[in-house]
């Protein structure tokens, strides 16, 4: 088999009956849209993530402008997310007419520093949107006491990180509301676009709801504009089986993890993931730092082993976000953006597989040295 930077297909066919049953359940009981398995999945994943309440949504992207909306920010706001990541954590604040402004990264953990978070405050800043990016936690701490001394909401893109902790407690658990994406190839994916919305005030639990559904708490009486933002019953259904073996797919991922740890730590010219002391990494992503990493790519695509560059251009540098971000430099994300390469990473992933990548990756790196 050749290698894949994730392997759907070989995890489907772990769980086949499982899910198979689950679809014909919901096909069988015509319950498309919310209802039960809905209900049952939202129990299950606000447990799973310590949190009061999650509500389903249509995709991660949909959660992050929802949570935002809830808060009510808008034209004359601003956000604080980090330049590398991916764009929807802006996108949805730009898209209600607010301002993302962007911090720096930590270069260990590759997620936001604080002290480039508390630089950027402005009277106008309305919430701090740390991501826990490649599946670690930032360092909530720091992030949440900023937010408590300057009296700012802080919002966990938790899209990358389902099942990490921090301190002993899960990611998305922490701010005051935090979002999740159940993309196919996030760590807990469902066959299709879905996501989730985390809180655990019920104040905001109920806002939200009623902004995935049109804006209204009772059928065709609307208090705010809302939006059509649901998880529909076959997502939910796939992802409540999934999320039981969440659990297992995260130490598939850990031991892949510690695999390619082993066999890169000492390489010379190679920087392998950081786990920080606070918490669980899940790697959602296993990114090295390379200093001439396309070069790197190149070998690897010659090989025809897969990798992926996330992210090659910081939101920063976007054409998007120009206008608004003309003299902004942030040097560890442009540092980060130029040398980071993710290498294959999924639960399907064998010792020999990766001792092929590993291979690879090591004679590329000794033929740079000597040449
Ligand atoms: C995937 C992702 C999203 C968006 O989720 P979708 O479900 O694709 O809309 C948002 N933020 C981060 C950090 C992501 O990785």
């Amino acid at each position: 088999m050749s290698i894949q930077m994730v392997d759907l297909r070989g995890q489907y066919l772990r769980i086949k009956d499982e899910i198979d049953t689950a679809i014909s359940q919901v096909l069988d009981s015509t319950y498309f849209i919310r209802g039960p398995v809905l209900s049952r999945f939202e129990t299950a994943l606000a447990t799973y993530t310590k949190s009061e309440y999650a509500i389903g949504v249509a995709n991660g992207t949909d959660a992050l402008q929802i949570a935002y909306m809830a808060l009510g920010i808008g034209p004359g706001d601003e956000i604080i997310t980090p330049s590398f990541t991916f764009i929807a954590t802006a996108e949805a604040a730009a898209l209600l007419g607010a301002t993302p402004i962007f911090a720096d990264i930590d270069p260990v953990t590759f997620c936001l520093d604080p002290d480039s978070v508390e630089a950027c405050i402005t009277p106008r800043t309305r919430a701090i949107v740390p991501v826990h990016l490649f599946g670690q936690s930032a360092d909530m701490d720091q992030i949440l006491a900023l937010g408590a001394k300057y009296n700012i909401p802080v919002i966990e893109d938790n899209a990358q990180a389902i099942g990490a902790t921090y301190n002993g407690v899960p990611t998305g658990s922490m701010g005051t509301l935090a979002t999740c994406s159940f993309f196919p190839s996030k760590n807990l994916g469902a066959y299709g676009d879905a996501g989730a919305v985390l809180t655990s005030d019920p104040e905001l639990e109920a806002r939200v709801r009623m902004i995935t559904n049109h804006g209204g708490r009772h059928k065709y009486y609307n208090e705010t504009i809302g939006l059509n933002s649901r998880l529909d019953a076959l997502q939910a259904a796939i992802l409540e089986v999934k999320l039981r073996h969440l659990e297992s797919f995260t130490k598939l991922r850990r031991a892949a993890a510690a695999r390619y740890d082993a066999r890169l730590r000492n390489v010379d010219g190679i920087i392998c993931p950081y786990e920080a002391s606070w918490g669980r990494h899940v790697y959602h992503q296993y990114v090295i730092r390379v200093a001439r990493r396309d070069a790197l790519a190149e070998s690897l695509k010659t090989s025809g082993i897969p990798y992926g560059i996330y992210y090659p251009v910081p939101l920063h540098q976007q054409p998007v976000f120009q206008e608004q971000t003309k003299g902004v430099i942030l040097p560890e994300t442009e540092k980060a953006c130029a040398e980071v390469l993710a290498l294959p990473m999924h639960t399907e992933l064998t010792p020999a597989q990766q001792d092929r990548i590993v291979d690879t990756v090591i004679a590329h790196v000794n033929h740079a040295v000597h040449a």
